[in-house]
Formats: C-alpha cells, structure tokens, sequence
C-alpha cells in the first residue's frame, strides 16, 4: 500500500514471483480490499494523504478481523522517532526506501513463514480432529468476541444447541468406529445446512454441537433449527436401537438481544434447556424460546 504508483512498482515487481500480491493506492481501500479478503501480510507505506500508515495500521489492529494481519511500514526515515511510531503503531517490522531488494525479500519471506506457521497452530488449536469443525477453545476464545460484534451493531446473535438421539446405544450397536464415522457425516450435514458465511459449527463435546448464528433473530434460528433436524432425518441412517429407526438429532435454541437483561450464559443455558424439552417431547425435533420470550416446540 503506497500512494506513489512508482514505489508500489518496485516492490511489486520484487515480489511478484515469489508471492501473489496486490496493490491499492490509499488506507481506504486497504481497509476495502482486507475486509474482501485478509491478506497475509501487508507492506504499508508511512506517508499516505488522508490516512496516513501509522493511523492506518491502528485501525486494521483495532478490528478482530484484520488484526492478525502483519504490518510491514516500507518508511523514508528511519529516525529513532520514525521507528518508535512504526513499533507503536503495531508494525511488525519496517524497511527503508529506496528499498533493499534482498532485504524486502527475507523480511516478507520470514514474516509471512511466521505468518503461516501461526495460522496453522491455531487451525490445530480451535479444530475438532474428528469432524473438523470448531472445538471448545475455539468457543471460549470467540464467544465473547462475537458477543461484543452482536451489541456493536445491535443486532440478535442466535445458538443453537444439538445433541444425537440415543448415540449410547448407536455405539453399542455398530462400534465405535462407526460411531465415529456417523458423528462425522452428521457434523457436515449440519455444516451443509448453515447457509451464512458468519455462521460456525463447533463439537462442544462428545455428540454435542452448537451452532453460532450471528445477525439471526429467533424466527431465523427456528428455521436454521428445523433445516439441521430434517437434513439429518433425509439421511436415514440406520439405527436398529432407537424407536425411530435411524439416527436422529434434538435441537434447542435461544437468542441473545444486546441491551436486554440476559446475558450471553443465560441465553446457552435457556438454549440447553429447550434441547432438554425437546429429548422429553420425543426427539428429533427442536424447541426454542421465541421474540416474547415464550418456549415454543417445533410447529408439528
Ligand atoms: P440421548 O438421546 O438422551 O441424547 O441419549 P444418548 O445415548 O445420545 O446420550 P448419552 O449422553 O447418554 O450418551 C452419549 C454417548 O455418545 C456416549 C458415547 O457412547 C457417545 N460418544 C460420545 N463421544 C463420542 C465419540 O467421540 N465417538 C463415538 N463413537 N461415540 C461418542
Ligand atoms: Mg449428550
Ligand atoms: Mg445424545
């Protein structure tokens, strides 16, 4: 990101054959370009009009979004001050211009190696091994995140909770094996049926899921609910130990109003509880607690 097209010129014409890279010509459309697609590194020039580096390196490191993203400041000084701001400002490095072609090209090579490698310890860290989905760390470290994004733009934020009808006895019947192998395919399934890039599947536990709607009044997570329950009822696979005859799955889900008295543990354990009501109403089905507050069952 550089305002002058000469300086984006030299750096690009470095880097084009080592990586796929891009340039945009103000802070603006940085922030326009990150939002679309986060880059793996970025190379900020210092002096841009409008917003200048440093104030444009703040802003990315402000938004959950854009603030792993590492900040290379290609600055004309590097006074001590110069360099105390790029520090300041969050940049993980800086190189001076006129740029040094084989020092651009081992810092951007070692900072996004350090990039990647991060990314892929926390893909291990927040993923289930078995169904790929989110694991629990991933729900305690975004939660809180996704709660603060639901109360900054007021809108509901939707979980929904669902565990698998009489898996106990699925293992006993078929194997662990095979148990494993169904926990999978139902994973994806519920996967398949969330349609939202913003919406996440995490595996909370054994045979326990909660999904994360994001933006999703109660009218919307009962539809949610009902696409997850019906896909997994059309897979009609075989469970010779449940009185339904193939594997089914209960849901429960409540949801989250910012500025309203419950709070994001009361609405998942209000979502807990109408998973239970929903095991006592017979399974494979869902309740949920609805705009007034109200639990209501699936309309049979
Ligand atoms: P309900 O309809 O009331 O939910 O009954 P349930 O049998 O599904 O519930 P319960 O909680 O009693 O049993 C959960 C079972 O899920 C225990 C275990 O056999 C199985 N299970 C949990 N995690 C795994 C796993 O990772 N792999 C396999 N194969 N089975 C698992
Ligand atoms: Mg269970
Ligand atoms: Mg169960």
């Amino acid at each position: 990101m550089d305002d002058q097209a000469s300086s984006r010129l030299v750096i690009y014409t470095l880097l084009e054959k080592l990586v796929k890279c891009d340039q945009v010509a103000s802070a603006q459309e940085a922030f326009e370009y990150c939002a679309e697609d986060p880059p793996d590194l970025i190379l900020m020039d210092v002096f841009m009009p409008d917003i200048n580096g440093h104030q444009a390196c703040k802003t990315l490191s402000s938004n959950p979004k854009t603030q792993h993203i590492p900040v290379i400041f290609v600055t004309g000084s590097i006074s001590d001050a110069e360099q105390e701001k790029c520090w300041n400002a969050g940049g993980v490095d800086f190189v001076q211009k006129p740029v040094n072609a084989t020092t651009l090209i081992n810092r951007v090579k070692s900072h996004l190696t350090h990039k990647i490698k991060t990314d892929l310890l926390e893909h291990l860290i927040y993923t289930d091994r078995l169904t790929g989905s989110y694991n629990r760390h991933y729900l305690e470290d975004s939660l809180p995140d996704i709660t603060r994004d639901s109360v900054r733009d007021n809108t509901p934020l939707s979980l929904a909770v669902f565990d698998i009808d009489y898996f106990k006895q699925f293992n006993d019947e078929y194997g662990h094996l095979e148990g494993d192998a169904c926990l999978l395919r139902l994973a994806r399934t519920i996967k398949d049926a969330l349609l939202r890039p913003m919406d996440r599947l995490i595996r909370v536990g054994g045979e326990e899921f909660l999904v994360i709607l994001p933006d999703t009044d109660e009218n919307g997570a009962s539809t949610v609910c009902k696409r997850v329950i019906t896909a997994i009822h059309q897979l009609a696979m075989p469970h010779k130990k449940s009185s339904l005859g193939r594997v089914t799955i209960s849901g429960g889900a409540a949801t989250y109003r910012p500025h309203k008295p419950d709070t994001i543990d009361d609405i998942m354990l209000k979502a807990d509880q109408c998973l239970y009501k929903a095991k006592d109403n017979g399974r494979d089905t869902f309740t949920y607690i609805d705009a007034e507050g109200r639990v209501q069952d699936e309309a049979q």
